[in-house]
């Protein structure tokens, strides 16, 4: 067992964080990433219609949109000279390609979310998420709760994307090839949790996210008036 000397350390190298973040906005940055077909995109729209004060930042991407998706709600979909253009006027807090089309958030929209004080959780691929780490300092943004969701087994996604529909035979394959390789970083996240049963991943994405909510850091604000009594 670790001292907690120790544990804080070990703590600080895998995460960055620990008490020298202290005190941290109020405002939570959700950082979720998995490979296609995990159901993120399912559990991360739960979670903005379950905590009132969760928002999901609007990728931009070139991909062309799926059968029944809407521009504006589920993505900005934009032709890659604007995704160019938007990059060469450093628009993007973080872009990659992913699966052969390029995915953007776009830094005003993050900020926007911040500033009016909210919680924001970005579904971003494990490229993206390696770039917001490198993105927050300089931007003054919360430190982000990285949690990666995976599959019960690589078969099980590929089930998925075929009930999703909408994904070429191509473009299932590169998704799964894509999705080993995307495996491999979730040791590097805060928090893992497997989607076998929607209701109990729900049930841990909930916990991990009114957790992070309580962190003593960020709860310095709410707590003044409290602290104003006994000083
Ligand atoms: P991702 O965003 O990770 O690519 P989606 O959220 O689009 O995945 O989910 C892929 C498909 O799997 C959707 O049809 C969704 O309804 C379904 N799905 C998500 N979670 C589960 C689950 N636990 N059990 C069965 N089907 C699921
Ligand atoms: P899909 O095409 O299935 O909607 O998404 C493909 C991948 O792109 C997923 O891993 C998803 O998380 C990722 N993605 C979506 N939006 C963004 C974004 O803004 N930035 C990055 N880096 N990845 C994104």
């Amino acid at each position: 067992m670790l001292n907690k000397k120790k544990a804080a350390g070990r703590r600080q190298r895998v995460t960055g964080r620990g008490m020298s973040s202290f005190p941290q906005p109020a405002s939570c940055l959700f950082i979720v990433s998995a490979p296609s077909g995990t159901g993120k995109t399912t559990l991360c729209r739960k979670a903005v219609d379950y905590f009132p004060d969760l928002m999901h930042s609007i990728s931009y991407t070139t991909r062309p949109p799926r059968k029944g998706e809407k521009d504006g709600i589920d993505y900005h979909f934009i032709s890659k000279k604007v995704f160019q253009r938007m990059i060469d006027r450093e628009e993007f807090l973080e872009w990659a390609e992913v699966h052969g089309n390029s995915y953007g958030t776009a830094l005003k929209d993050t900020q926007c979310l911040i500033d009016k004080g909210l919680d924001i959780i970005l579904d971003i691929d494990v490229q993206g998420a390696k770039k917001i780490k490198q993105q927050i300092a300089l931007h003054n943004m919360p430190f982000p709760v990285y949690i990666f969701i995976l599959p019960p087994s690589l078969k099980v996604s590929e089930e998925r994307i075929r009930s999703r529909g909408g994904d070429s035979p191509k473009a299932i394959s590169e998704r799964l090839e894509n999705a080993r390789a995307e495996i491999r970083d979730a040791v590097y996240y805060d928090y893992l949790i497997i989607n076998d049963g929607l209701e109990d991943a729900f049930e841990r994405l909930k916990s991990i996210i009114t957790a992070e909510k309580s962190r003593s850091e960020r709860m310095m604000e709410k707590v003044k008036a409290v602290y104003k009594e006994i000083i």
